[in-house]
């Protein structure tokens, strides 16, 4: 019996400052559901059927509110299924320059700034309104952030648009607009562990990336400005592989990183659109997830830095290598490497991006 579509909207707390913020629930007839938080925008909970049909959470998170603001979040700052703007990833040493001039953005990890600083779109209460269209349903979340804010220029327009559909397909449309020439790169920073959240590690997981080359990085995880082939190295995901198969190889991309923590370029065919980015099969469960999007790059990330001090939804703790992110994006360091392709949007233009993470049950 397929259930009814459902949107519903419930009370999710209130920040310290009084803030109120609301948990948007998406439901469609398979008996999928998608929720949304208004603080950050936030991915707070993915559940979808495994192969014998049984749904569970496949997403990292916590049950409420206070998950997200306190003190051990903060230091461990995962940004949990979050919209992620300014910019996605790391700006060098906080600082790029953009038509001659010099802009400084803040610098929460030292000696860089990362995913738009400690008080980025993650921190911001999104205004939400319902959406419906034919099988889906979803909630367009809107935030404006005003010129100078983080220290990046123009007064940038941002909508996102959440929609999750009767074929398990849940998409993401970014907008954004300016007054002034500035550089924009949003993404969702969900982990994802399709075995159930909080059941363990994500090594088992097979992973299939369409990329043949990636962005290396130096010391402090910024890009060298290198676009190498990932052939004869750890980082080839050209055919399915297991993501702990590689891991401990000693190869110094991954020592560097703790494990998987790149940029990959993705091997578009040049045509605008959607283009498959990443597949992930967890063995255990039948579940797949298939990653499309608009974007040139995908970091994959697993979990490196979870250090044991948050406790999920289920109750259970997040170790390193529990969960892994697939966060659709121009490359990291942008601004600061001018034969990347660039992330500059200027007043009259429209940034556009959508990713779509589609979720099946293989056998
Ligand atoms: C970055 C990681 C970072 C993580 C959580 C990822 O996008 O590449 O280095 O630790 O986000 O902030």
């Amino acid at each position: 019996m397929p259930e009814p579509r459902d949107i519903s909207r419930q009370a999710f707390g209130a920040l310290p400052d009084g803030t109120a913020v609301d948990l948007y629930t998406l439901t469609n007839t398979g008996g999928m559901s998608v929720s949304v938080m208004t603080y950050g925008g936030t991915l707070q909970s993915v559940r979808v059927r495994d192969r014998g049909g049984d749904v569970g959470h496949v997403l990292l998170g916590f049950g409420e509110l206070a998950g997200y603001t306190g003190d051990a979040y903060r230091a461990a700052s995962p940004f949990f299924g979050a919209l992620i703007g300014r910019y996605g990833n790391r700006i060098a040493d906080g600082r790029f320059t953009l038509d001659g001039e010099t802009f400084r953005v803040p610098v929460n990890e030292p000696p860089n700034s990362l995913h738009g600083g400690d008080h980025g779109f993650d921190k911001a209460v999104w205004s939400a309104e319902e959406v419906r269209s034919g099988d889906s349903l979803g909630v367009r979340l809107s935030h404006t952030s005003p010129d100078g804010d983080a220290g990046y220029p123009g007064t940038l327009r941002v909508t996102v648009l959440y929609a999750l559909d009767d074929g398990d397909r849940l998409s993401i449309d970014y907008s954004a607009t300016t007054d002034k020439p500035t550089v924009v790169n949003l993404t969702n920073h969900a982990y994802w562990n399709l075995a159930g959240e909080g059941s363990g590690s994500v090594e088992d997981h097979l992973v299939q990336l369409d990329a043949s080359r990636y962005t290396p990085v130096g010391p402090t995880h910024i890009p060298t400005g290198a676009i190498e082939p990932v052939a004869d190295t750890p980082l080839d995901f050209r055919t399915f592989r297991a993501i702990g198969e590689r891991l401990r190889d000693g190869f110094e991309q991954l020592a560097r990183a703790g494990g998987y923590d790149h940029n990959w370029v993705l091997d578009r065919t040049g045509e605008p659109g959607l283009a498959v980015a990443a597949r992930v099969r967890e063995p255990s469960s039948g579940r797949e997830l298939t990653v499309s999007t608009t974007e040139p790059a995908i970091q994959f990330y697993t979990g490196n830095f979870l250090d044991g001090t948050l406790y999920g939804t289920s109750g259970r703790q997040y170790r390193q290598g529990d969960g892994l992110a697939l966060e659709t994006q121009h490359f990291p360091d942008s601004p600061n490497h001018p034969h990347f392709p660039s992330t500059v949007l200027r007043p009259g233009e429209t940034y556009r991006s959508t990713t779509v993470y589609a979720f099946s049950t293989g056998g």
